[in-house]
């Protein structure tokens, strides 16, 4: 192929070619802009010999980008359709692998230590914005010995993944920000893509962090609580949640944190949740686990 994947002809030709159709509820809009492309891998540090997972190669931009700087790229892929497209795109390079099914039903640990080994993994994706939150989830529910996430999501998401305070801080916020070190490096305007979607998007760089002390699961549903009725008190919300604990037990473990029952779940801080989790009783069962809305 002559130059290089991004350009809009290019897509233009492939999709001619292989008669690609753009499935909408994929979240397949493509990446046509160069400089946001190499931006997303510098961010990322990709380098030669890194150990690279990709979710939704697409028809390869920011993969070829990947392997241009000798990085070793496993790509998981829904679409079986595209998998002529990425034949002919990225056939060529040996180091780049293509698995094609859905990012959420794969064993995740089994497939990076066929690939890679024990090597730390470097996560880099365009993501596939119907999934966004059950993606990241997935990425950072265990230890899979990943040192970085840079992903594009879209700008809303990401206002609300990094809020500390303020109407974009929510439960959400504060679940992931227990998860990660997230920061916003990039806002990414919506004609950098084809088709173009409807909202702008940015790119995150998360740092995954794992304390085997804490329960993630207790803390997500005392998360989860708080923030149910965000207008009402702690302890309103809290105790009307359905969380399978006395009302009373409730304030005591807010008072013994030294928290006002009378605060709102936005005056917390995500470390603030971790000290409350810590004086909790232990929930087991009752309401919180599902998953969290897009
Ligand atoms: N990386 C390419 C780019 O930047 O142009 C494609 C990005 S596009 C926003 C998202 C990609 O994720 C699409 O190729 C889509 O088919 C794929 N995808 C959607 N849902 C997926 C899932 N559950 N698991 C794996 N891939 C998925």
């Amino acid at each position: 192929m002559d130059g290089r994947l991004y350009q809009p002809k290019t897509i233009h030709q492939l999709v001619e070619e292989f008669d690609f159709r753009f499935t909408k509820s994929l979240g397949q809009n493509f990446l046509i802009d160069g400089n946001v492309i190499r931006k997303i891998a510098d961010a990322a540090q990709v380098s030669q010999g890194d150990a690279v997972l990709e979710i939704g190669a697409g028809i390869g931009v920011l993969t070829e980008e990947m392997a241009l700087r000798g990085a070793q790229v496993l790509c998981v892929e829904i679409d079986e359709s595209l998998r002529p497209i990425l034949k002919k795109t990225l056939g060529h390079y040996p180091q780049v692998t293509i698995h094609y099914q859905d990012i959420l039903k794969v064993d995740l640990r089994a497939l990076l230590e066929e690939r890679f080994g024990q090597r730390p993994v470097k996560v880099v994706a365009n993501l596939p914005y119907y999934v966004t939150t059950p993606i990241l989830r997935f990425l950072l529910r265990e230890d899979y010995n990943i040192q970085s996430i840079h992903v594009m999501v879209q700008r809303e998401m990401a206002q609300r993944l990094v809020a500390t305070s303020g109407k974009d801080y929510g439960s959400i916020s504060v679940y992931m920000q227990l998860r990660g070190r997230i920061e916003k490096v990039l806002n990414v305007p919506a004609s950098c893509f084809m088709p173009a979607p409807r909202v702008d998007s940015a790119v995150l760089a998360i740092v995954p962090k794992f304390d085997p002390l804490l329960d993630y699961v207790q803390l997500e549903k005392i998360v989860r609580g708080a923030f149910s009725k965000r207008r009402k008190t702690l302890l309103n919300a809290l105790s009307t949640y359905g969380l399978p604990v006395e009302k009373s037990q409730i304030e005591a473990a807010l008072l013994k944190t030294g928290i006002d029952p009378k605060r709102r779940a936005e005056t917390l801080s995500p470390e603030d949740y971790i000290r409350l989790g810590a004086n909790f009783p232990k929930i087991s069962g009752g309401k919180g686990g599902e998953h969290f809305g897009e």
